[in-house]
Order: C-alpha cells, then sequence, then structure tokens
C-alpha cells in the first residue's frame, strides 16, 4: 500500500485521462497533485481507512483508485459514462493488482446504496460545477446524495461557489470543517476552447453531515 503522499502522487500520475471528454457532463480529470493531496488529508483525517468511501462521478477513477489506495474497506465509484468507466478499470490494471474498486454505472440521482450504515462512509468527489446551462446546479444534487448516503465528504467546487455551498450545506444541518484553495491546470479538450491550458482556482472542502 502507497503511505507517502508524494508516492501517491506519482501513482496516480499514471491514470488515463478520458478519451473524448464529453462536455455536457463536464469531464475532466482531477489532476494527481491535487487528488493526492485531497486523499492525504482525508486519510490523515481518519476518513480513509476502515471505510467505505464513494467517489460520486468517478471519471476515469482518479479520486477512487487514490482511495483504494489507502486501505479503505472497500470503494465504489458510480459514473454515468460506460466510456469513462472502461478506461477507470483499465487503469485499477495499470496501478496495483492489489486494489479493488467496485464501478457502478448509473446516474447519481439513482444511487443505489441504503443498505450501508452512513456513519462508514466517505464521499471523495469532483462534481459538475453546473457551468453548462443545460446542467445547471448539477453539484447540487452531488451533494444532496452525498449527504444522503455519506457522515463525511470531500468535494472540489469552483473557487467562486463557497456562498452557494455554505447555504447548502448550513440547509442540510451540515458543517464544513475544513477548507482550502487549489489552483489546477485544465488541459484544451473542446474545440472552443481558445487557450491551450488554463489555470482555474478551486476550493475543496471537507463537510460533515450531521
Ligand atoms: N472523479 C473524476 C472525474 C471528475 S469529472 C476525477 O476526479 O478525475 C465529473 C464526472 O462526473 C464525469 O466523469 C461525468 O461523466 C460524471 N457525471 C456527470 N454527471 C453525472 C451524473 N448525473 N451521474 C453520474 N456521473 C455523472
Amino acid at each position: 500500500m502507497v503511505n507517502k503522499k508524494k508516492e501517491l502522487e506519482i501513482s496516480l500520475s499514471k491514470i488515463s485521462d478520458f478519451e473524448n471528454p464529453n462536455v455536457k457532463f463536464e469531464q475532466y480529470m482531477t489532476s494527481a497533485e491535487v487528488a493526492s493531496t485531497m486523499i492525504h488529508m482525508a486519510d490523515m483525517n481518519g476518513d480513509i481507512e476502515g471505510k467505505i468511501i464513494v467517489d460520486l462521478g468517478a471519471g476515469t477513477g482518479m479520486l477512487a483508485i487514490g482511495s483504494a489506495l489507502r486501505n479503505p474497506r472497500g470503494v465504489i465509484g458510480i459514473e454515468k459514462d460506460k466510456s469513462a468507466l472502461l478506461i477507470a478499470k483499465r487503469n485499477v490494471s495499470t496501478i496495483s493488482q492489489e486494489i479493488m474498486v467496485e464501478w457502478v454505472l448509473a446516474d447519481v440521482e439513482h444511487v443505489p446504496i441504503k443498505t450501508v450504515d452512513k456513519v462508514d462512509v466517505t464521499g471523495i468527489m469532483n462534481p459538475p460545477f453546473g457551468a453548462q446551462k443545460s446542467y445547471k446546479h448539477a453539484d447540487r444534487n452531488f451533494l444532496e446524495k452525498i449527504s444522503e448516503i455519506a457522515s463525511v465528504s470531500y468535494s472540489i467546487h469552483n473557487g467562486d461557489s463557497i456562498g452557494f455551498i455554505e447555504g447548502f450545506v448550513e440547509e442540510r444541518g451540515g458543517v464544513i470543517s475544513h477548507s482550502y484553495s487549489v489552483v489546477m491546470e485544465l488541459k484544451k479538450s473542446q474545440k472552443f476552447h481558445t487557450k491551450t491550458r488554463k489555470e482555474i482556482e478551486m476550493e475543496v472542502h471537507r463537510i460533515r453531515w450531521e
């Protein structure tokens, strides 16, 4: 199992990206650096070892696979895009023969986890921001779902969404216990992107769902 944060980042740098990112689903992979920092912090907080980790919108597996490298009881990656899950499965075999992730092809709206006790579940996710008009409030749906199934969650959001997140969490009786900013460099993935690379400021929140 991988222990140091740097080792985790090196392992995760081998994860393959989306082949044809679907702009409507806001598909972009979390960088190995941001993912390893997030997972390492979750592990230090006692939120990974022995827990069931749920990654909503697992994509090609960055956060699910990174969590699987840190001794959880189990990891479930939920994703509605079949082609992303195919890459995620390949990524598991590239990274380690010793880890297991249960991949579920489903929309987060219909997540079939009801039997597991909330106390044992940690959510880790990089939800769509709802930047696409047709996809407005997508991160709200993800937060809503994770609040139902997990006692704690880690999620990445657009830098300016803190007002919305605070309001939502309070409404749900939750508490934001930690937050920090990260800058992620996004590669050009769509024809309409004018620059080849763009730096975006984002925030990671640890939320306790009481
Ligand atoms: N967790 C991955 C991917 C983040 S991109 C990573 O950190 O690298 C967001 C992912 O959410 C995409 O793979 C997209 O296909 C998926 N997604 C978007 N809406 C969804 C929905 N309603 N249900 C399930 N997955 C969804």
